[in-house]
């Protein structure tokens, strides 16, 4: 699977409408996050003491964890407006001039998939971020000549998923760089809780943990999950969601116990049948898997790692006593000595 089709695979059109719906719109109603949250709040109370924009803003971290409700968070807190792009759509410096000439005093600019912008593009986002102008070309062949426009002092807001495919130039234009992290089960359990009153869904804190527990770190996930739950609960437990109702609708829909999804488990299965539980190099890996190194080193790994599955040595990829456990083997007595 390439990182666009994991991406579509985690952000759904069906999910799209509910985004919307369920998305915090304040920081104290972002759930979680407590150390970026504290930090945001610094930097946007700096921003508003001093009458000025915001410094421009990366935020890095795999999808579904909250970048663009972020944004649109900052914009509201900041009391601005905001215009959404994508890497993928700002195809040539016109492109993004139209964007960039159309903003006013203090907006935000939110380009999501930010790794993915042209490479001339980026070239003429730098003096933008900078100096707040753009030089374009006009004309052609002898009559070529560049003209400089001022924009208007704004915020980017750059959100990526694969901060590694960032050039260092562009990187070092931001004041500002955050990193997004999978959300613990708690609060994912809180998320659940307020979508489902958002949603008029009954869900009881088993109910709650059982999603949560099964979300694979993501709040778009978990808001899925709650969505199909719904669903079965609706025709087979009037409406109610506990824990075992849950258990039982996620069960039929397939989803993983610990909330692995297809290629979670098969670089785990791949680590555990073909190399002998490891440890395996990534390149070797990837290729097993049949997906690129960095889509596994930047999607799939840090989440396995953060829930104990896989751990990272200098020979490579191991797997953990829980990826055993979680598969039914017997861990091999040479385990320790890996770690
Ligand atoms: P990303 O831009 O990182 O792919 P989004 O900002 O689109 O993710 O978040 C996906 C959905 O998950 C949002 O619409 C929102 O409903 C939910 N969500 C994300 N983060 C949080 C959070 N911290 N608290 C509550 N809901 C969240």
């Amino acid at each position: 699977m390439t990182t666009e089709r994991l991406i579509d695979a985690q952000s759904r059109p069906e999910d799209a409408e509910f985004d919307v719906t369920l998305r915090p719109t304040s920081l104290d109603e972002f759930i979680g996050q407590e150390k970026l949250k504290a930090n945001f709040k610094i930097f946007i109370e700096a921003a508003r003491m001093r009458k000025e924009p915001l410094d421009h803003l990366l935020v890095f971290g795999p999808p579904g964890l909250g970048k663009t409700t972020l944004a649109y968070i900052v914009a509201r807190e900041m009391g601005t407006n905001i215009r959404a792009t994508s890497g993928p759509v700002l195809e040539r410096p016109g492109d993004l001039a139209g964007v960039l000439t159309n903003l006013e005093r203090g907006d935000i600019l939110f380009i999501d998939e930010i790794h993915r912008i042209a490479h001339l593009v980026e070239e003429y986002l730098y003096p933008a971020m900078e100096d707040f102008s753009i030089d374009i070309m006009i004309d052609k062949g002898p009559n070529a000549r560049s003209i400089k426009i001022n924009i208007p002092p704004f915020t980017l807001i750059g959100a990526t998923t694969r901060s590694g495919l960032l050039t260092g130039a562009l990187r070092s234009r931001f004041g500002i760089i955050e990193r997004i992290n999978y959300y613990e089960n708690e609060d994912l359990a809180k998320i659940i809780r307020r979508s489902s009153r958002i949603l008029k869904v009954e869900v009881d804190e088993t109910g709650e943990a059982e999603i949560a527990r099964r979300s694979r770190g993501t709040p778009r996930i978990a808001n899925r999950l709650l969505r199909r739950v719904r669903d079965y609960a609706q025709v087979k437990a009037d409406g109610k969601v506990t824990g075992q109702v849950a258990d039982q609708a996620l069960q039929m829909l397939d989803v993983d116990r610990e909330g692995l999804d297809y290629m979670d488990k098969r670089i785990l299965q791949y680590i555990l049948n073909e190399c002998d539980g490891g440890p395996v190099g990534i390149n070797s890996l990837a290729v097993g898997v049949g997906e690129d190194a960095e889509t596994v080193e930047e999607i799939y790994e840090p989440y396995l790692i953060q829930r104990g599955f896989l751990k990272r040595t200098s020979a490579g990829r191991v797997l953990t006593r829980r990826s055993y456990e979680h598969f039914n083997r017997k861990p091999p007595s040479r385990l320790a000595e890996l770690f």
